[in-house]
């Protein structure tokens, strides 16, 4: 494990024209497999499950090429913890690809469930009835997005700190929000945190900050223009700049989430919401694992 992560300031001809000063925190370098914030999240879930042994296991959810059933999966692996994990599959059967295979590989077990039942994976009803079936399993949601996953989410926070002890503007991409939460609680005066939404929707930005609580955080906006036509949509436009962005800094950009944050930062310097004189904080999430759902030439219809 590469701890701290890096942390870098992006010498990108943008930032430089308009004076802006950005750190890239690179979580993404954690590790091969598991990076990002789906270590940050899974830190303290994985420690509560081994200190208490009524746990004899760890469930989750995730879709086909999920970031976070790949990580939980090699950690478990790791730790010798039995892992079951409910995959969503639009066809309701099994799913062949890189990532499925690779939790196949380290003995987890997959249960693939059409989007209806997918779709129910957090009602109280339908996780009783997983618990009764698989007795003394720890149930993490889906994303790792479990109230434990906050503290190491802000861990990664202090962490930049060291190097930079005061930002203006904190970016991250949001899909559950776990993460932006995880920042959330370690913000200090003065700084502003915008979360980018991977997922379409407008009631998102105030169905997430109900859901952490983040309501009376006026510091705190996500903003839910910045999905390129929803989740896993990357067109041909968002590509290019990754490329252009990785060939320029060195610093590759997955295309779901981080991609569409860093564009989302760009332009918000370009419109002069960011001005001159701002330190600004990226928080690299890692994803680079969900590449594989986009590269495959015998693409999957999952996302
Ligand atoms: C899962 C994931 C996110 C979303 O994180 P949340 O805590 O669910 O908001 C962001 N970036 C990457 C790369 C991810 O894999």
């Amino acid at each position: 494990m590469n701890l701290p992560s890096p942390i870098e300031q992006v010498e990108y001809p943008l930032f430089h024209k308009y004076g802006v000063c950005v750190w890239v925190k690179r979580d993404d370098l954690i590790h091969p497999i598991v990076s990002g914030n789906k270590f940050r999240k899974l830190k303290y879930i994985l420690k509560e499950c081994k200190r208490d042994i009524k746990h004899t296991g760890i469930i989750s959810f995730g879709g086909a090429f999920s970031n976070h059933a790949h990580a939980l999966a090699f950690v478990c692996y790791a730790e010798q913890i039995p892992c079951t994990l409910f995959i969503r599959s639009a066809s309701g059967k099994a799913i062949h690809n890189e990532t499925i295979n690779d939790i196949l590989k380290w003995g987890a077990r997959v249960v693939f469930v059409s989007p209806q039942e997918y779709k129910r994976r957090e009602s109280d009803q339908y996780l009783r009835q997983i618990e009764s079936q698989f007795k003394g399993h720890l149930i993490i949601p889906e994303g790792g997005s479990h109230q434990l996953a906050i503290e190491g989410v802000k861990e990664g926070l202090l962490e930049s700190r060291r190097v930079v002890d005061k930002f203006d503007f904190l970016i991250v991409p949001v899909g559950t929000g776990a993460t932006l939460a995880g920042l959330a609680e370690g913000l200090e005066e003065g700084e502003r945190l915008l979360g980018i939404s991977a997922l379409k929707s407008d009631k998102f930005s105030v169905e997430v900050k109900k859901k952490w609580s983040l309501e009376e955080r006026k510091e705190i906006q996500v903003l839910t223009q910045w999905h390129w036509g929803g989740y896993g949509k990357t067109p041909e436009r968002l590509l290019r700049f990754i490329r252009q962005f990785l060939q320029s800094t060195g610093i590759e950009l997955d295309p779901i989430y981080n991609g569409k944050s860093m564009y989302a930062l760009c332009e918000f310097i370009r419109f002069g919401l960011i001005g001159n004189g701002t330190k600004v904080l990226f928080i690299h999430t890692g994803g680079l694992q969900g590449w594989r759902g986009k590269r495959n030439t015998h693409q999957s219809t999952e996302k």
